[in-house]
């Protein structure tokens, strides 16, 4: 078991995910939406967040994997699964549960681009700009966060943790 420290309340991040779920219908009123969500840390903020976007939208999922297996992006990233749908024409919303270096959301948003949509937005739930290494910044981002290892709500260390309600600052790994 590791010790943990909560960060963010269920509460907080509740209030939140609404805030950015009116912003994002505001924003793309009048319009229709694919949200792209990239797995696996972004299944839960993806499932709150699209119930409170009161728009006509769909959903596909990218998969992507960064070689190593340290807790530290190694810049490399490749597509495990792709998506199941053209977005040529289409509002994207990318969908990311933490920017941390940067790399993986340039990527995404270089590989997107060449495939012509018709806009393409990024939304994080959590930010971590004390680590950035690429230049790249969320049109929508849930909380900014000092640089610590959290997990929760959907994020995972070692696969475990993702089912809890709150995001929480790993201590030690006993
Ligand atoms: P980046 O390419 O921006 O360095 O890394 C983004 C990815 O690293 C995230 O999608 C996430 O999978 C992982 N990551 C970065 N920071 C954390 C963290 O604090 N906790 C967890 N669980 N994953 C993180």
């Amino acid at each position: 078991m590791a010790d943990m420290r909560v960060l963010l309340s269920e509460e907080q991040i509740k209030e939140r995910v609404k805030e950015l779920g009116n912003e994002i219908s505001r924003d793309f009123a009048g319009e229709e939406l694919l949200v792209v969500g990239v797995l696996k840390g972004t299944f839960v903020f993806l499932a709150d967040l699209i119930r409170h976007i009161d728009l006509p939208l769909q959903v596909d999922f990218i998969d992507l994997s960064s070689y190593g297996l340290t807790t530290e992006s190694s810049g490399e990233v490749r597509i495990m699964k792709d998506l199941e749908q053209p977005i040529e024409g289409k509002n994207v919303l990318i969908v990311e549960d933490i920017v941390d270096t940067g790399y993986t959301l340039k990527y995404i948003k270089e590989i997107m681009l060449r495939r012509n949509p018709r806009s393409l937005r990024i939304c994080t739930f959590l930010d971590k700009p004390d680590r950035r290494k690429v230049p790249i910044v969320s049109d929508y981002n849930g909380f900014t966060i000092p640089d610590h290892f959290v997990v929760g709500y959907g994020l995972d260390y070692a696969e475990q943790y993702r089912h809890l309600p709150q995001v929480c600052i790993v201590e030690t790994v006993n």
